[in-house]
């Protein structure tokens, strides 16, 4: 059987990092040196591999749409040509990034896996040898459709996942979804949770810089800050609210807001805080007005794939009510809802 061919896609992050006097830097001629020296890189058992090089190399606290956009293209370009991409990114905004190309993918059937590492390849003690090698495993399997994150020995839904620890090597969670693959002795897929192949045919959807809000609940919210925000320029605004989507019942503040937001056309997508469970609008009287002013409920969605969808459906030029009605279904299974 011909070897599969995988396309590695650099964007910087501490696992192609090195240290400098100012900490530690992306660098592309030494993250190259550091591969070339790792001989199951080459091993037959492994795909074979091209690497490509963002310019420039990032921390991730960097990336944004340009970037996503920057990325997107480059597996777009290169679709036909490879059968699976491993994508090295900076842990920081990784789940953002992988829930930004779920969508923008569209009709994607091929393994897309982002990994990086908690400590950079070039140290003696690393995680990065482990996610790359495994993530290129990944990434050349048949029964992986999809983004996906690859980190401590998890395969997650990339718009399932998040960043849950600061310094552990086992980084990140997917708290309202299985794992796709639990990564021991073996591999082991866990078939049910996979998205099946896609039938049409593959495209981009490229992301515009839409101006979008997140805002975070908390006790003494003083709702009259965020007035001057609120202007008929913000398209869209998750709003992480307490446990089953509530929020405090000072009516007097918080009414005139979101009357605002809803007549200036601004999509209100209704999180938790909790990153595990599901909002459930309604349940309470402190989530009713949030029901009754026309918001929606972002269910199990994580805030990084909220964002990431509301980029997503603005960029298609969707209407507010089409946006609306797509926010509430799930597109690319980053969403559980009630009937599922
Ligand atoms: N600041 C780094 C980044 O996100 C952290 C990491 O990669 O782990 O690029």
């Amino acid at each position: 059987m011909a070897l599969k061919k995988i396309l590695i896609i650099h964007t910087g992050g501490t696992i192609g990092m090195f240290p400098t006097e100012q900490g530690y830097a992306p660098s592309k001629e030494g993250f190259h040196r550091v591969l070339a020296s790792i001989p199951e890189l080459s091993a037959p058992s492994m795909p074979t591999w091209d690497l490509i090089d963002m310019d420039p190399l990032l921390d991730s606290s960097n990336i944004s749409v340009n970037e996503w956009n920057k990325i997107g293209s480059m597996i777009a370009e290169n679709y036909d040509s490879y059968d699976g991409f491993v994508v090295l990114h900076g842990t920081d905004t990784m789940a953002y990034t992988a829930s930004a190309l779920s969508f923008m993918l569209r009709n994607n059937a091929k393994p897309v896996i982002l990994t990086g590492s908690q400590i950079p390849l070039c140290e003696i003690r690393n995680d990065a040898r482990d996610n790359l090698l495994t993530s290129l495993l990944i990434a050349a399997d048949d029964r992986v459709h999809e983004v996906c994150l690859y980190f401590g020995g998890k395969l997650l839904r990339g718009n399932r996942a998040m960043k849950y620890s600061a310094d552990d090597l086992i980084a990140f969670e997917s708290p309202n979804y299985p794992s796709l693959a639990d990564v021991g002795i073996e591999i082991k897929y866990n078939a049910s949770a996979l998205l099946p192949p896609c039938k049409g045919r593959f495209s981009l959807q490229p992301l515009e810089n839409i101006p979008i809000g997140v805002i975070k609940i908390f006790p003494g919210i003083q709702f009259e800050l965020f007035d001057a925000v609120m202007t008929e320029r913000l398209k869209g605004i998750v709003i992480e609210t307490f446990g089953a989507g509530n929020i405090p019942g000072d009516e007097k503040a918080l009414l005139p807001i979101i009357r605002k937001a809803t007549e200036n056309g601004t999509v209100m997508v209704i999180c938790s805080q909790c990153p595990h469970g599901t909002v459930t609008l309604g349940a309470y009287e402190a989530s009713a007005t949030l029901k009754n002013a026309g918001a929606v409920s972002g269910y199990d969605l994580t805030t990084e794939a909220a964002v990431a969808k509301l980029y997503y459906l603005f960029s298609r030029g969707l209407t507010r009510e089409e946006i609306k009605a797509r926010m509430e279904r799930s597109l690319r299974g980053e969403v559980t809802m009630k009937h599922e």
